[in-house]
């Protein structure tokens, strides 16, 4: 049988195209031919030729190929990111059409969840389209069900930021802890968030980065069409966990000094605190999580960046000396690692010496976090993180909450009981063992009949057997 030729269609941004990387590269374990379409913008948000290149020198198999997009209107740059990139990916549309006809075959397009203005292009070339959805089952329940409920809800998320609301498939879930971007149901940004959601019902079929075990509420209420009444729900493969594995160098050529650094800690002795590639805490609150760290006398691994009152630019180095309380460093020269705006958190998480995760509950850094087995501590910071926190916390049952964490400061106390808590506690105990099993299980899903391998099976017969 000839072999078929699956296209991948990122969003803007590196966080858009690792995932569809990690996706490639089942495709190719598969048998299946893989091209990546990747938008070259001007748009800032567009990835650099410099990473695409990195990235197609690490995956020879992968086929990566950039579309030309012409640039936006003159206040572009002004727009907020979900309405810029909207529009950046709506002009791509005839790039899209273009490259797809000038392949030989293309058997499905595979979207990323902003990419729906792509799916006119997919019916018009019947090409089958699917999604890939790189954050939780949690959360779709939740977008999907969206366009649903929102339209009648008594008012905006952000004007009742107490109330708690009930979606099916997922825990109770505060306004305040909904998706930035739906907070204002009269903002352009909900309005086309919500156009989105409605679209992917479209689709053919929806990959998503997790596993059945993990999700099962979640994915049975999709399932059931709870999510999205009245309409079908397209076929659900769960096909995670995919992690993207970058190597200890961070593309300097050198291994990360905190590796050789965690080397030396005692087994499940240190707190790893990283908040994923935008990150970053004004110095009043760096200030109060040194004193927690230091309060609560563990052993930590912190990833440490520029705050946004100081630098606009977080690339920039922090200047510990003066960020950090005074004499902080020296105290804690034997028992902590400060990074400079990066570690390398994958090897990190894997290492031995590692107990406990802060983590900012992106999603790549909870699916790394599980992998890894660690039981993590949640802080979440911007965009989907805090219903990500939910699920975590009160739905997998992977990690606590830092309390305060949509107030101005989180207290140097909190900090210190949520590590004593998941480090010296019984339930923390109970949560490192709730992580073995998770990563047992995931590891399980990903081997031949695991979930994963099956649902991707389903895609797969479903390849072969329907035309559009
Ligand atoms: N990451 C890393 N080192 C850092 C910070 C982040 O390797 O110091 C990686 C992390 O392993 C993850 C990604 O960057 O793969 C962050 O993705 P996530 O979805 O967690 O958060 P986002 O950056 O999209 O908010």
């Amino acid at each position: 049988m000839a072999q078929k030729t699956v296209v991948l269609y990122p969003s803007l941004g590196v966080g858009h195209l690792n995932p569809m990387v990690e996706l490639a590269k089942v495709f190719l374990r598969r048998g299946l031919a893989v091209v990546i379409a990747v938008v070259d913008s001007p748009d800032k948000d567009a990835v650099s030729a410099d990473a695409v290149a990195r990235l197609a020198a690490a995956n020879p198999d992968i086929a990566l190929r950039f579309l030309p997009v012409p640039p936006c209107g003159a206040d572009h740059h002004d727009s907020l990111p979900v309405i810029r990139i909207t529009e950046v990916l709506r002009l791509a549309n005839p790039a899209l059409r273009d490259f797809l006809r000038a392949l030989p075959a293309v058997h499905a397009l595979v979207l990323d969840m902003f990419c729906t203005d792509a799916l006119d292009v997919a019916a018009e070339l019947a090409v089958p389209a699917y999604f890939f959805f790189a954050s939780p089952l949690g959360d779709l329940a939740i977008m999907l069900h969206l366009p649903f409920y929102y339209p009648t809800a008594a008012s905006s998320f952000k004007d009742m930021p107490e109330t708690v609301l009930r979606f099916p498939g997922v825990p109770p879930i505060r306004a305040l802890d909904m998706v930035t971007s739906v907070q204002d149901r009269e903002s352009d940004v909900s309005r086309a968030r919500q156009r989105q959601c409605a679209r992917m019902l479209e689709a053919r079929g929806i990959f998503v980065n997790t596993f059945d075990w993990l999700e099962a509420r979640a994915l049975e209420a999709l399932r059931c069409g709870l999510c999205t009444p009245g309409h079908s729900m397209p076929p659900l493969h769960c096909i995670g966990p995919l992690v993207h594995v970058i190597g200890n160098t961070g593309g300097s050529g050198e291994t990360h000094a905190c590796l050789e650094w965690l080397d030396a800690q005692p087994d499940r002795s240190v707190v790893f605190l990283s908040f994923g590639s935008l990150g970053v805490f004004s110095a009043a609150q760096l200030k109060e999580m040194a004193r927690g760290l230091e309060n609560a006398g563990h052993r930590f691994l912190w990833v440490v960046r520029t705050p946004p009152e100081h630098q606009n630019d977080h690339s920039i180095e922090p200047d510990l000396e003066s960020l950090l309380p005074e004499g902080f460093l020296e105290r804690t020269r034997e028992s902590g690692f400060v990074a400079k705006n990066w570690a390398p958190q994958i090897d990190v998480l894997r290492h031995k010496a590692i107990g406990a995760f802060v983590t900012h509950c992106g999603w790549n850094s909870a699916l790394e976090g599980i992998v890894s087995g660690v039981p993590m501590i949640c802080w979440p910071l911007y965009a989907e993180q805090r219903m990500n926190k939910v699920h975590m916390v009160k739905e997998m049952r992977i990690g606590v909450v830092v309390e305060g964490y949509e107030d101005e400061l989180v207290r140097a106390e909190e900090v210190e009981a949520k590590v004593r808590l998941v480090m010296e506690s019984d339930e923390g105990n109970k949560l490192r063992e709730r992580l073995v099993m998770a990563k047992e299980i995931g590891e399980d899903a990903l081997k031949e009949s695991g979930s994963s391998d099956v649902a991707f099976d389903e895609f797969l017969r479903d390849l072969e057997n329907k035309r559009t």
